[in-house]
């Protein structure tokens, strides 16, 4: 089935998480455990994550995209990137984006409108009580014997975050590169200026060491230098070569949905 959930133990104290076609994943230190994203909310992921852990967790979105923050309003206190933080208005861009093309589809196609109930429930996150608290680069999660650093990666959203693990070498990559995803762009950052944050992250990550990451889509690990492919085929793409194009009122160019082929 397509939709369905499942996890699996990474490695010791790192569980895959899979709500539909996200991943979440449970870091656990000695004292601590984050979640780091809480999916689209077809399932309770607290009480789920409450089966998992017991230690006090820490909930980390890699983004505010419905597929990662869904789930936000099961918890008192979420952290996220600062440029990310939601107002839950249409000033945030992803619900102005979001509101734009919806509108834009309505009109075109009147009968679309009977979906709207669905589009409410899986494209719009709930605010909920949730408390909101900014994340900035270089901040650090402590877990007790472990650690993570939070490092800013924008392009995907202008407030994306990656979480670095110094211990393992590793980057929990959210969507900010990706594999085998229709791309959902930013539409304050161009192509190119995304690209060339792809290829200044990958410098500095591959010069502080770290060997591998996992984005929030990918069935698998990749080696880091993944990072540095994906930032040129950013790049290299062209509107031809996307899969989906919406005009959005008032935006300068079409936006543009396409799939990486690897
Ligand atoms: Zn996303």
């Amino acid at each position: 089935m397509f939709l369905r959930y499942g996890k699996a133990k990474l490695r010791e104290g790192v569980t895959r998480i899979k709500d539909g076609v996200v991943n979440e994943f449970l870091i656990e230190g000695k004292d601590k455990a984050v979640l780091f994203d809480t999916g689209l909310d077809l399932f309770n992921i607290k009480d789920y994550v409450a089966k998992l852990t017991d230690k006090e967790l820490i909930v980390v979105n890699s983004h505010f995209h419905p597929d990662h923050a869904n789930g936000n309003h099961h918890f008192d206190k979420v952290l996220i990137g600062e440029k990310d933080l939601p107002t839950f208005t249409t000033q945030d861009v992803y619900f102005k984006l979001a509101d734009d093309i919806v509108t834009a589809i309505f009109a075109k196609n009147p009968k679309t409108k009977k979906l709207q109930p669905w589009i409410d429930k899986l494209l719009m996150t709930k605010a909920g009580r949730t408390q909101y608290v900014p994340l900035r680069d270089g901040d650090e999660i402590d877990l007790g014997n472990k650690k993570l650093i939070v490092k800013d990666f924008p392009g995907h959203t202008p407030g994306s975050i990656t979480l670095l693990d110094p211990a393992l070498r590793f980057i929990y990559a959210g969507d900010a590169s990706d594999i085998d995803i229709w791309m959902f762009t930013n539409p304050d950052c161009s192509l190119h200026e995304y690209a060339e944050e792809g290829r200044r992250y990958y410098k500095e990550v591959a010069a502080m060491g770290y060997t591998k990451y996992r984005g929030s889509h990918m069935p698998l690990t990749h080696d880091i230098s993944f990072m540095r492919d994906y930032a040129e085929w950013i790049d290299a793409l062209t509107p031809e070569k996307a899969l989906l194009r919406f005009t959005v009122p008032g935006a300068k160019s079409k936006l543009c949905i396409a799939p990486r082929r690897v």
